[in-house]
């Protein structure tokens, strides 16, 4: 065997050996990354209604500023409340101007719950953009269900109040998520939200409502 036929066997067994090795290199990053933020959650089965309160699905279209379409997993359900006390603010107007706002701004989440009904407008498996915190790892838009209450003068807190807790404990169940997962908006971006409930120290008394649904 001459020398240089000796060469051309070495290089290409070490071009086997280098695709071998990162190859394995690869294979394991992926696991590590997939064990740190998890496989993306598979999606709850389509539901019209929770405890009699009506669901109005109308997801905002896909591939818009509001609604990138990332899928990731369901770590938290984000509680909220819109903050917007004008007449007529309920949860189908709130339907509204996220649909008209997809192309405009980031800036999104996926229910609205007023006494009477439910709007979900992003798919639970999907980032969206409520907790002020961007895509931060482990953070409240990466992997949160937001859900904002509406406060507009003519609608029923109380109402909206059980309505929320009824939907939230109805998310831990379908993603088997636990009661410590219910989370505020403030404990992600330090904002005063859900603000009503907040400044009436009643954040405890809405969990204590999730547990009893
Ligand atoms: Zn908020």
């Amino acid at each position: 065997m001459g020398k240089r036929k000796r060469i051309r066997i070495k290089k290409g067994r070490m071009a086997i050996f280098l695709l071998v090795t990162t190859t394995f290199i690869a294979a394991i990053g992926m696991s590590v990354y997939l064990y740190i933020t998890g496989l993306p959650t598979e999606l709850r089965e389509a539901v019209t209604e929770v405890d009699a309160i009506p669901i109005i699905t109308d997801f905002v279209p896909k591939e818009t500023k509001g609604r990138p379409g990332q899928e990731r997993r369901i770590k938290y359900i984000v509680i909220h409340e819109t903050g917007n006390a004008g007449r007529n603010a309920d949860a189908a107007s709130h339907n509204n101007y996220l649909h008209e706002e997809a192309d405009n701004q980031q800036k999104s989440w996926h229910y609205t719950v007023d006494a009477n009904e439910i709007y979900y407008h992003i798919p639970d498996n999907e980032i969206a953009f409520h907790a002020g915190d961007g895509l931060e790892k482990g953070g409240g838009n990466l992997n949160g269900v937001g859900i904002e209450m509406c406060i507009n003068p003519e609608n029923d807190y109380e109402q909206t109040l059980i309505n929320t807790a009824k939907l939230t404990a109805m998310l831990l169940k379908a993603y088997d998520l636990e009661i410590s997962s219910v989370k505020k908006h403030e404990d992600f971006s330090g904002k005063h939200c859900p603000d009503i409930l907040l400044r009436e120290g009643r954040w405890d008394e809405f969990i204590g409502m999730v547990k009893q649904f």
